[in-house]
């Protein structure tokens, strides 16, 4: 008998989220969660299309009016249909428009994980997104992907980012994540006044600016490493294995190699790898 998903909610002052994790055959715990937030009426991503039943009451019980997607990934853009279907405007950057409009292709391991997404027709989101109560400045932000967006509330010091944190001990990449320009990404915002991080899948309630910051310069470090011992001509694995520890193989293998440390390696030398559409 397949267990029930897992879902929670959790409350941060004024913004709450709405934590899904999808197990892995129906069984096997979760391997990620993920959240969609809301705030002031405002749903910012739509969670797993798998949890849509969970999604829907939690707009219910938050009055959700509108919604934005930060980037088209599965398991941020898995209920835009469904909540345009309720009525509620869903709202996201016009590179994230055109990729969930147009669909897109998932490996197998993000089937597991995550499921599709189904298509839809977001609007374009403007420069500033306001609720009754406040007022969201909306930042690109790419590297973890080019359409990601990030939300900037100055007076509550609040920064909703989507992917483009995920902790702040990252060392592998995805075969299609930026390395140059998620350092750049990561730069502007640390330059930003706020403490509350609120990332999809590791949110840092207080203490959230620091942690970008720390992040930042552990990318930074392994950059020069990396740079270091390429110029000695070592090998990309090897190179990898020396700064990063050893490949986290299962990783490795369930994601059919498009997620390792290998790729963080090879991003930083040589750019990222398109991804199939
Ligand atoms: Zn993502």
């Amino acid at each position: 008998m397949p267990r029930a998903p897992i879902e929670s909610i959790e409350p941060y002052g004024r913004v709450v989220a709405l934590r899904q994790g999808r197990r892995v055959m129906g069984l096997l715990p979760p391997l990620m969660d993920v959240r969609c937030y809301a705030v002031d009426g405002l749903l910012i991503d739509s969670g797993l299309n798998s949890f849509r039943r969970q999604v829907l009451s939690f707009c219910q019980a938050q009055r959700i009016g509108q919604a934005v997607l930060t980037h088209h990934h599965e398991d941020h853009s898995g209920n835009a249909a469904t909540l345009m279907a309720q009525d509620v405007p869903v709202l996201a950057s016009a590179a994230t428009c055109e990729r969930v409009g147009r669909g897109f292709a998932l490996a197998p391991y993000q089937h597991v994980m995550w499921g599709q997404a189904p298509r839809a027709q977001p609007r374009p989101v403007e420069t500033w997104l306001e609720t009754a109560h406040h007022r969201f400045q909306i930042l690109p932000a790419p590297g973890h992907c080019d359409d990601q967006i990030v939300l900037f509330e100055p007076q509550q010091g609040w920064l909703f980012t989507g992917d483009a944190f995920l902790g702040e001990f990252v060392k592998n990449f995805r075969r299609d994540e930026d390395f140059q320009k998620t350092v750049e990404s990561l730069r502007r915002l640390c330059a930003l006044s706020f403490d509350s991080l609120f990332c999809a899948h590791k949110p840092v309630p207080m203490g959230g600016q620091q942690a970008l910051q720390r992040k930042l310069q552990l990318l930074l470090d392994i950059e020069g490493q990396v740079q270091a011992l390429h110029r000695r001509g070592l090998p990309l694995r090897q190179i990898a294995a020396q700064v990063l520890g050893p490949e986290r193989w299962l990783l490795y293998a369930f994601t059919l190699g498009d997620v390792s440390k290998y790729n963080l390696v090879r991003a930083i030398l040589f750019g990222p790898r398109p991804r199939r559409r």
